[in-house]
Order: structure tokens, then C-alpha cells, then sequence
């Protein structure tokens, strides 16, 4: 799906119901903007364009950076006067054949809300999350009937090239339009809908931090630990952490017999109950013969967030009689937090001998001991 899906954040307001800042005012440890680029990670689109305004660029650029990962782009698009200007400057540079317009704000969309509203566009050319109104609505002094009301929310998919189509033409003819939806409609005359959600709140004014901080702030987070031990022998190639080390001894297993990360996987799938490596990865499976172990950890982590789930912060402790490894950790650390995109500093590895004791002070093997905290995404509660 990912190939096919371009998600563009708007994060290009003045804010100026808020008066400041609120896409990176934050909450939990993360801004409105980071939960809204995450909510889309999660939900497997790994192509973004964030439309900036000069108040915001600054944290995009970080936030870019810092969940950048292999197969992934995250682009900044200069914002505009307008929001349809935003839009606009955003799509000349989305490449999917669906665009999924999000306002930033929005940062509890759900990961089904937004498949929802993408899996729409890509049948039927347009998918945009709303809501039936549960409030009577007055005109003036009449209620407008309830059944035919429905309040839109954002995601708003579409094919890209009819909304870019839309959009040139609406700026040639001198049309300002108040979302994409009501755009897309007027030049095309219908557009379809998805389920939205009650969460898929915008934050807007001071009055919604209090909301958005409950819903936000206390995020629940789960605890996993984790153990490997593999036998030391001749002849094999000794791999901690997806990082070769120079020794005369190597460990020995089905795959590349990476202890330090399956370890880290161990801890993972135990902190989100999914089971452990050996279910994942039998090692009857001539598949992961020799395999590189960061591999399955990649498998283990898109797994993790296809389930709402992704790394808080992990620590390991190797125990090895020898070779020294203080020198190979920060390579460790890095490979690890690469795989698991997230920042290294999240990811601690350390070691330790065990003073000649036990089998891995016989040099007979290399034990890891690893926990890890996950954090549940909130978008999805
Ligand atoms: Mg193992």
C-alpha cells in the first residue's frame, strides 16, 4: 500500500484561534505534529509531505530526521497563505497515486480511520473520514434535519491527479473552497465518505488542551524482558547487535546466532504478549538458515506497529568473558535504533564479564539479558 500513498500534513496554520504555536506544543513527551506524522508511520504510509509554516519548519525538519528509516521519505513543502495554497504546494511534490490530506491538528486519528479513508480513494477516487452530527443544528430559526448532516474530519483521500486537477482549476477560476472535500465535489459532484471518528478531534483553541492532554499525556506503556544465550565455536562469525566482531570464536546457531538482537526481539514480542522468537522465527525454517537477525528484527518491529505498539526505550547487559566489546557498542546501539527507527538514544547496550565464572566465563557462550518499555499508541485508544 505504502508505494502507492502519499500523506500530506498540514502544519502550515497561523493558529491563530490558540495564539501560538499548537502543532508543537507538547503533550507527553511528544508534539500534535509528531503524533499525527507517527499515526500515518503506523498505519504503513512511508511517504510524507509536511506543509510548514515558518513557526513549524524547525520541528518538522527535526521530526524528519529523527524517524527517518530506509524505504521512507518525509519531505517539507513550503505552506502558503491559505490552507488550499498549503495543499496545493504539497501536491506538486506528493508522488502516490492517493494523497491523504491530514490537518496536523488532528493528532488522534486512528490508524482504521485512516486505512479507512485511503483504502476508499483508491477504489473509488475519494475517501473522506466524517461523522454524523449527534448536536441539533439551527439555521437561523429553523434545526436543520440531523439525518442529512455529517461534520468532516481529515483524512481526505483522493486520486492525486483529479484533486491536483481540482485544485489548479479552483485557483485559474478564482475559487477558495473550505477543505478538500467540498473542493473535489464542486468539480467533480460527488465525494465519498468514511467512518471518522468521535477522537479525531482537532485541537483548535486553549479550551481543547486540557482534552487532548488526558487522551495524550498518560499513555499506558508495557514492560518486556528478554534472554539469549549462544555457544561459542570455531569457525563461525561473531555478530552482537547486527555488528561483526573481530574474535577467534564466533556464536553459533540457524541464523547468524545474533544474541544481542534476539534478545531485543524476545523483550519486544514479550512486552506486547505476541509470543517469542522461536514462534516467529522457527529454527526448522531453512528461510532463516544464515540470516541476518536484523532482518527478523525489522519483521518484529513493523509487526509492533501494525499493532499499535512502539519502542519506548531499551536496555541490554552482554555477558562475555571475552572479546572486549566497549569499542563495537555505540555500532550496536546505531544498528538497533536503525531497525527499530527510532532515536539512539533510546537504546542502550552494555557489557559485562562475568569475572572467569559460569559457561560464559569458560568462553562456552555469550548471554544477553535485555528489557524494554513499549508505548501504546494513543491515536488508536
Ligand atoms: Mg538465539
Amino acid at each position: 500500500m505504502s508505494a502507492r500513498v502519499t500523506a500530506i500534513l498540514l502544519a502550515a496554520g497561523k493558529s491563530a484561534r490558540m495564539g501560538f504555536d499548537k502543532l508543537t506544543l507538547p503533550f507527553g513527551g511528544h508534539t500534535a505534529l509528531e503524533y499525527s506524522l507517527l499515526a500515518f508511520l503506523r498505519a504503513g504510509v512511508e511517504d510524507i509531505v509536511i506543509a510548514v509554516s515558518p513557526a513549524t519548519r524547525a520541528h518538522a525538519e527535526e521530526l524528519a530526521r529523527r524517524q527517518a528509516c530506509e524505504n521512507r521519505s518525509i519531505r517539507l513543502a513550503e505552506g502558503g497563505d491559505t490552507r488550499g495554497d498549503s495543499v496545493y504546494n504539497a501536491l506538486l511534490i506528493a508522488q502516490g497515486e492517493v494523497v491523504a490530506i491530514h490537518d496536523a491538528a488532528r493528532c488522534l486519528v486512528s490508524r482504521e480511520v485512516i486505512l479507512n479513508s485511503i483504502a476508499e480513494a483508491l477504489a473509488q477516487g475519494s475517501g473522506v473520514a466524517a461523522l454524523p452530527v449527534k448536536d441539533t443544528i439551527w439555521q437561523g430559526d429553523e434545526v436543520l434535519r440531523r439525518d442529512s448532516l455529517l461534520a468532516a474530519q481529515t483524512p481526505q483521500s483522493f486520486n492525486r491527479e483529479r484533486i491536483l486537477a481540482a485544485y489548479t482549476y479552483a485557483r485559474e477560476a478564482g475559487i477558495s473552497a473550505t477543505d478538500d472535500a467540498s473542493l473535489y465535489c464542486r468539480v467533480y459532484g460527488t465525494v465519498h465518505f468514511t467512518q471518522g471518528s468521535v477522537r479525531n478531534q482537532k485541537l483548535t483553541t486553549k479550551e481543547d488542551i486540557p482534552l487532548f492532554e488526558s487522551l495524550l499525556g498518560n499513555r499506558p506503556c508495557r514492560t518486556g524482558y528478554g534472554e539469549d544465550t549462544h555457544r561459542l565455536a570455531a569457525g563461525r562469525a561473531l555478530v552482537l547487535g547486527g555488528v561483526e566482531i573481530p574474535f577467534e570464536l564466533g556464536l553459533l546457531g540457524h541464523s547468524d546466532a545474533d544474541a544481542l538482537t534476539h534478545a531485543a526481539i524476545d523483550t519486544l514480542l514479550g512486552a506486547a504478549a505476541l509470543g517469542d522468537i522461536g514462534a516467529h522465527f522457527p529454527d526448522t525454517d531453512p528461510r532463516y538458515k544464515d540470516i541476518c537477525s536484523l532482518e527478523l528484527l525489522a519483521a518484529v518491529n513493523a509487526l509492533l506497529r501494525e499493532k499499535g505498539f512502539h519502542p519506548g526505550n531499551l536496555d541490554a547487559t552482554i555477558i562475555a568473558q571475552q572479546p572486549k566489546l566497549a569499542p563495537y557498542i555505540p555500532q550496536m546501539r546505531e544498528s538497533l535504533a536503525r531497525v527499530l527507527c527510532c532515536d539512539v538514544d533510546r537504546i542502550s547496550v552494555k557489557a559485562t564479564t562475568p569475572e572467569g565464572c559460569g559457561p560464559e566465563g569458560a568462553l562456552e557462550c555469550i548471554t544477553v539479558r535485555c528489557v524494554c518499555s513499549l508505548e501504546v499508541e494513543a491515536n488508536g485508544l
